[in-house]
């Protein structure tokens, strides 16, 4: 028999796969994954499993559908301490009056550290494995989810104004690319350059963005026509001074992409950028619903985030899948053309795989393949309101809710088992988060 460290059954297993739209994906009856050095070995029948594997570890799922872990493409995972503390409905009005002035008195290392672990453990509760994030102290950020042995995007912010975490954009890019540079044979933890917004980042920024990612291969990711008053700067739409500065391209995330013109959508397509669709934020701050059938139409790669913890108001990427297939149906379907409508199996693949090929990771995560790492999430579906399952993926994006999530590993290691957090202390986290919400309200104003 071949020796492995772990065998997971389970009742179905969705490996996802790239299949073309609203093709439905393999779901697989009573099979095993076994996993060695925290990487996939085999999925096979379980009867054949049993008999080639003995394993130190056997865990019985017998109720349950094991899925790739999944990929919040894009949060401020910090920005949970501010979750309810800013609830304008309009974005200029929540950033300026409400949050800035909040982060511009509280965010240092220690805010950064607490936000940061809450983040985690709202993430690994909801079945996410891996998260990009974009907030100043990317180091906190990074040793945090090291400590935490989640798997993580780190963005280097690059602005153009002075902040807490660097002065100016010599001392952004020097100190993202030596995060960058000790971080490079970590397993774990990964790097994108991270301009805060297209709109808000001037063009010898971004040329200089761009020519950094281009010299080392990282990913891009920035926030593009999230609201109206973004799509236009000096006359030029957003797109197309992105494009005349050389950075629409395979490297980029684009976040939100809400408001898109045919031109819009023409360029995105061509380019190969990955859009990060962030619904429940977007609808939350009242900006809008981005036209995510006529992208994926366009063969345009599609990745969910959650926004942070302050416009959503969690981290669940259960719900984000829920509400951007309720939104593209109700909402998108009328201004379409006949295009066909993502299914439930393509809103777990935007979850899922649409994420890694947007962090660049899509060769080592994102799917379950032998060979990729053992990032997996273990979803009960055992619950009056999840039964009967004709599909568990139409169950899993339309009826579960993410106490459902019983098990969660990241590179074979089990961060979430039987519901409970494997690496940290819930009660530590929920007392820090209380005594920041004491000292953040008494410092708040609700202009
Ligand atoms: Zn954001």
């Amino acid at each position: 028999m071949e020796h492995v460290d772990t065998l997971i059954t389970a009742r179905w297993i969705v490996p996802v796969e790239l299949v073309p739209v609203g093709t439905r994906s393999r779901v697989l009856d009573h099979h095993a994954i076994a996993i060695r050095q925290g990487r996939i070995v085999a999925i096979e029948p379980e009867a054949v499993a049993r008999t080639r594997f003995s394993a130190d570890q056997l865990i019985e799922r017998p109720s349950h559908v094991l899925l790739p872990g999944l990929i919040n493409a894009h949060t401020h995972a910090a920005m949970t301490l501010l979750r309810g503390a800013a609830e304008s409905p309009a974005l200029d009005h929540w950033l300026k009056a409400q949050v800035w002035p909040l982060e511009k008195r509280w965010v240092d290392a220690e805010y950064v550290r607490d936000g940061t672990e809450l983040a985690i453990a709202d993430m690994l509760t909801s079945g996410t494995t891996c998260f990009a994030d974009m907030h100043l102290f990317p180091e906190v950020v990074a040793q945090t989810a090291s400590s935490a042995r989640i798997r993580a995007c780190i963005g280097l912010p690059v602005i153009d104004q002075p902040t807490v975490w660097a002065d100016s954009v010599d001392e952004y890019l020097s100190k993202g690319l030596q995060l960058h540079d000790d971080y490079r044979d970590d397993p774990l933890i990964t790097t994108s350059l991270a301009p805060y917004a297209a709109h808000a980042v001037s063009d010898a920024t971004l040329t200089r963005v761009r020519r950094a990612a281009d010299e080392i291969d990282l990913p891009m990711t920035m926030h593009v026509n999230e609201s109206h008053t973004q799509v236009v700067r000096n006359g030029e739409r957003t797109l197309a001074r992105l494009d005349r500065l050389g950075l629409l391209s395979p490297l980029l995330s684009a976040v939100h992409m809400v408001h898109l013109n045919q031109d819009d959508l023409d360029l995105a397509s061509r380019s190969g950028l990955t859009v990060v669709h962030c619904p429940q934020s977007n609808l939350k701050l009242g900006n809008g619903v981005c036209p995510i059938r006529a992208l994926r139409a366009r063969g345009v790669n599609i990745a969910l985030g959650t926004d942070g913890a302050a416009s959503n108001n969690d981290l669940s990427l259960l719900d984000e899948m829920r509400t951007g297939a309720l939104l593209e149906t109700g909402v998108i379907t009328w201004q379409m053309d006949g295009s066909l409508p993502m299914t439930a199996h393509d809103w777990l693949r935007a979850a899922t795989l649409g994420g890694a090929q947007a962090l660049g990771l899509s060769d080592s995560i994102g799917s379950l393949v032998p060979g990729k790492w053992a990032d997996l999430c273990s979803i009960d579906l055992a619950r009056p309101h999840s039964q009967p399952v004709y599909d568990p993926v139409v169950n899993i994006v339309h009826s579960i809710s993410r106490d459902q999530v019983t098990d969660v590993w990241v590179a074979g290691r089990r961060l979430l088992a039987d519901g409970r957090l494997t690496q940290m202390d819930p009660v530590d986290l929920m007392q820090r988060a209380r005594g920041w919400q004491q000292r953040i309200a008494a410092t708040r104003t609700d202009d």
